[in-house]
């Protein structure tokens, strides 16, 4: 369908190896819907070119900072403030529906029935189950919407200095109005939940479909064994924030065999990884 879209952002060129493996995975999973991934000004060329090979869209957009150090602190992530750039994605009004994914989830299967899902459908969040999670989330591309989340950020900010705590308030009837907009826990199953509630884990954690890697270590933060197929230096810690190995092996097999290829290709050979 060509007016439905996945939508992804990458401000830098860390981010964007997580939209290229998101890309990949949806690809591999015989997505029928486009693939955009909004971009931040300073990612590279040849990463560009790498997105570009993946995405059917690659979108330059500003960079909007939060600002808000003081929230963010809190929270132990003063990188957040960017994810402000996320609320570019209602301004993609040639598409009449899109699930934005953030670049560091990874697709385990095929997920295109969300676009029978309407504005705004997410999970809970592990955290704090009456707000969504705005890693995954189906939305409708509106400029008069764009303009009351960008109105709504100025008057209010946001209560986490991040993307979450304004979508959240803004979409503030999502726990409690409409059941069909909560998506099942397995469409962005947060790696730190594993840890948290291991026995709900053995039991459904077959199903999932989307693997969201949120919290500060990210896949690309660790190192790959070509000939072992191993993740270096994981230990499995609960509790110590470290990411399920299964999931990380999955991310880093697509990234060893189908993202490092093309962007040695792009680097010239010169890239070491
Ligand atoms: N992001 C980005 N550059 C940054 C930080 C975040 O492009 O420096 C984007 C990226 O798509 C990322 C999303 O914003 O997945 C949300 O940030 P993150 O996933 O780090 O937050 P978490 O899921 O850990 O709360
Ligand atoms: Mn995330």
């Amino acid at each position: 369908m060509a007016d439905q879209a996945y939508v992804t952002l990458a401000t830098n060129d860390e981010y964007a190896k997580g939209a290229m493996v998101l890309g990949t995975s949806l690809r591999n999973h015989n997505t029928t819907k486009q693939l955009v991934a909004l971009i931040g000004p300073h990612v590279a060329e040849p990463c560009r070119a790498v997105l570009n090979c993946i995405y059917d869209e690659v979108c330059v957009v500003d960079i909007w900072d939060s600002g808000d150090t003081a929230q963010l602190a809190l929270m132990k992530r003063p990188d957040l403030g960017v994810t402000f750039t996320k609320l570019h994605c209602w301004t993609l009004t040639h598409y009449t529906k899109c699930v934005f994914m953030d670049a560091d989830t990874l697709v385990l299967s095929n997920i295109d029935e969300l676009f029978e899902r309407e504005e705004l459908s997410a999970a809970p969040d592990p955290g704090w189950p009456d707000c969504f999670n705005s890693g995954v989330f189906v939305f409708k591309p509106s400029n008069e919407t764009h303009r009351s989340l960008v109105t709504h950020c100025t008057e209010k900010g946001s209560f986490d200095g991040g993307d979450q705590g304004v979508l959240n308030s803004f979409f503030n009837t999502w726990s409690t109005a409409d059941i069909s907009k909560h998506l099942p826990f397995i469409y962005n199953l947060s790696s730190i939940s594993i840890y948290t509630y291991l026995p709900a884990f053995q039991k459904y954690g077959h199903e999932a479909k989307v693997v969201h890697f949120l919290g500060k270590l990210k896949p690309w933060n660790y190192s790959y064994d070509t000939q072992t197929g191993k993740v270096k230096g994981h230990t499995l810690t609960p509790g110590s924030g470290d990411l399920h190995p299964d999931f990380l092996v999955q991310w880093w097999n697509v990234y060893s065999s189908e993202v490092l290829p093309a962007l040695r290709d792009a680097y010239g050979e010169t890239l070491f990884c």
